[in-house]
């Protein structure tokens, strides 16, 4: 059961005492926690001395509700006989039990999926759909529902096709023929889910078939995963855990049942514990932990951050202290696993506070790709995203990256937009893609082929600011007094568009000029990202002036939350419509007043638009939680 916590509950809670009950007394109040268990780790499980030490290991640092008990993983087929001892253990313990299956052949050869046009592989896929649906009501997929088989027989098969386009419709099938009706028919109650995994800007590719596939099973679920955004081999941003979430429940509006993270690529525990904390920022009913043997991987000492000691919000020393269970025992934390039970029983205290998210709507076609992952670099900078699978022509401004070229009728659904005095804006990306395919019947910009290497930028007739580092970025050239340079960016003496405005009908059409390098977004001046959201965020409530690598996320009930991802405390501005005049830390109580700003408040801009402003700080990899009032 959810519920809200009053804060009354909470005192009473204790925000310093972290003793608690075992899971069958409590669980946490707005979420559930399970537990994956692959199938080299299940094929153990018939033997209790193997089981019952780990699962104690593991459930009395966080409390897990539900385990998922893999039945095949790179040919590893669990026995009947090992998945019924098991569930008989965790269902003893009042442990819910669901079944997966990994479509593998060998994960360590580069992800070897099986062949979906090989007979006997697909006889072998349907196998293993029908003897899970057998044993479980309920079944996941783990990330592997897809193919990366170039055998004679694939190349056969896909004939003039494209890979993509082969690949989808193969995986459609098999999902519909090889995994969906023969589960039914063993079980017809079976619930059929589908993980999708962290990568969503190229699933098309390797037939993971976001558009046709969330329909055919009975739910998705979301890889929120992002581990190290530098050293890491995907250098997916931080605020992905929370944006795919959400973009995954666009997709499946109420069907996606839960978020899912490893404990690989964090080189402090901090991470590990944003990305969890993140997915549920972003309303997962469920957070999946993978896996069992990871639960068990010890705490070290490494993973103390530089900025600890400094009361963030991942206190390293105090999810190490002894936990009290509620039989009396105190138990000292020696894996992973606490650093998740001490990250949920801080944010259950308040995610209850949490409405519906709000952010910006951003279209992103099915199948579609281009600037591969942009969105999450904005989200980085403090635009609150969110991403759609259909145009979402009701919302009054749409941001638009390059995979939106997807949608072949895109230039003149933004001209209808700007026909309905609606606002639209796109990046420097859309813009190439769009040039000579109808954008000129907008406005006649010409994304060149020129670069330039800049660190100087002018926002409106504001002074010079200038980023850290040098930053890459496309040339775009305009015809004088028919579009106008919102910001600029200077280089000897010259200077290029990096918002640019054009009138249209009864709106505008803004472009975004987007650095070589998206990283380098994050270079730029916080007055120049200041200006970007004075036109995105315009219908939110709440923004934050700030530098980059610190986001908010919005709720739809006067709720937010600021987060950091810098190694320092950062000074930030909040501005809120007029009509808020205080700010409720809830989880320090502290409150903030703001400051009203009005008039010719910024470089002759905003005349006439009253703000409240509330200036304050934030730690190093830190939230904190804010109530308007
Ligand atoms: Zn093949």
């Amino acid at each position: 059961m959810r519920k809200d916590i009053t804060s009354s509950v909470w005192g009473a809670l204790g925000l310093v005492n972290l003793s608690f009950c075992c899971y069958s007394a409590y669980s946490y109040q707005n979420f559930d926690v399970a537990v994956y268990c692959r199938a080299q780790e299940v094929r153990q499980m018939a033997e209790p001395n193997w089981l019952e030490p780990r699962w104690n290991e593991i459930s009395r640092q966080v409390k897990v509700g539900k385990v998922y008990l893999e039945t095949h993983r790179d040919t590893v087929l669990v026995d009947e006989e090992t998945i019924n001892k098991a569930r008989k253990f965790f269902e003893s313990k009042g442990v819910k039990v669901a079944g997966g299956i990994t479509y593998t052949i060998s994960e360590s050869n580069r992800f070897e999926t099986f062949c979906y046009t090989n007979p006997q592989h697909r006889k072998k896929v349907k196998e293993i759909a029908e003897y899970t649906a057998r044993l479980f009501d309920e079944v996941i997929l783990d990330d592997f529902f897809f193919t990366n088989c170039k055998c004679e027989l694939c190349i056969k098969a896909k004939g003039d096709k494209s890979w993509t386009q082969f690949r989808l419709k193969l995986m459609e099938e098999a999902a519909r023929e090889l995994v969906i009706k023969p589960a039914k028919a063993v079980n017809p109650k079976v619930k059929m889910v589908i993980k999708y995994p962290n990568w969503y800007e190229h699933f098309q590719g390797l037939g993971y078939n976001l558009e046709a596939e969330p329909k055919l099973f009975d739910g998705l679920y979301t890889g929120t995963e992002t581990r190290d955004p530098v050293r890491s081999q995907q250098h997916l941003q931080q605020y992905q855990s929370y944006l795919i979430f959400r973009y995954l429940e666009n997709v499946k509006p109420g069907g996606n049942g839960g978020g899912w993270v490893d404990t690989g690529g964090s080189l402090y525990m901090d991470r590990y514990a944003e990305q969890l904390w993140l997915t549920l920022f972003a309303k997962a009913p469920e957070i999946t932990l993978f896996d069992f043997r990871q639960m068990l991987r010890p705490t070290r000492q490494s993973g103390r951050a530089a900025w600890q000691g400094t009361q963030t919000s991942f206190d390293f020393d105090e999810m190490l202290k002894p936990i009290q269970l509620e039989d009396g025992t105190t138990v000292k934390p020696s894996t992973i696993a606490r650093a998740a039970g001490y990250t949920f029983e801080k944010v259950d205290r308040f995610l209850g506070k949490l409405a519906n998210p709000v952010g910006v709507k951003s279209y992103k076609p099915y199948h579609s790709t281009g600037e591969d992952f942009l969105h999450n670099y904005l989200g980085m900078c403090g635009i609150a995203m969110d991403i759609v699978p259909e145009f979402p022509a009701d919302a009054n401004i749409i941001f638009l990256t390059e995979s939106a070229k997807f949608d072949k009728q895109i230039v003149d659904k933004i001209k209808g937009q700007l026909m309905k005095g609606k606002t639209v804006v796109i990046t420097s990306g859309l813009l190439k893609a769009l040039q000579g395919k109808g954008i000129e019947d907008i406005v006649e910009l010409e994304y060149t082929d020129k670069k330039a290497v800049i660190t100087d930028f002018m926002v409106g007739w504001g002074g010079i600011r200038q980023s850290e580092s040098q930053i890459v970025i496309p040339q775009i050239k305009y015809l004088t007094n028919d579009s106008w340079e919102e910001v600029s960016c200077l280089a000897s003496g010259i200077g290029y568009p990096i918002f640019h405005s054009a009138d249209y009908a009864n709106s505008k059409l803004y472009v975004l000029t987007i650095p070589d390098n998206f990283g380098d977004l994050y270079n730029f001046p916080a007055e120049v990202l200041t200006r970007i959201k004075e036109v995105l965020m315009r219908d939110i409530y709440v923004r934050v002036e700030s530098p980059s690598q610190v986001a908010l996320f919005v709720y739809d009930n006067d709720t937010f939350i600021v987060e950091s991802f810098l190694p320092n405390s950062v000074d930030v501005r909040i501005v809120t419509d007029k009509r808020i005049s205080k700010l409720r830390d809830v989880l320090s109580d502290e409150v903030l007043t703001g400051e009203t700003l009005s008039g010719q408040w910024r470089w002759g801009r905003g005349a006439g638009v009253e703000k409240i402003v509330f200036d304050t700080q934030i730690k190093p990899h830190s939230y904190r939680l804010f109530q308007c009032e």
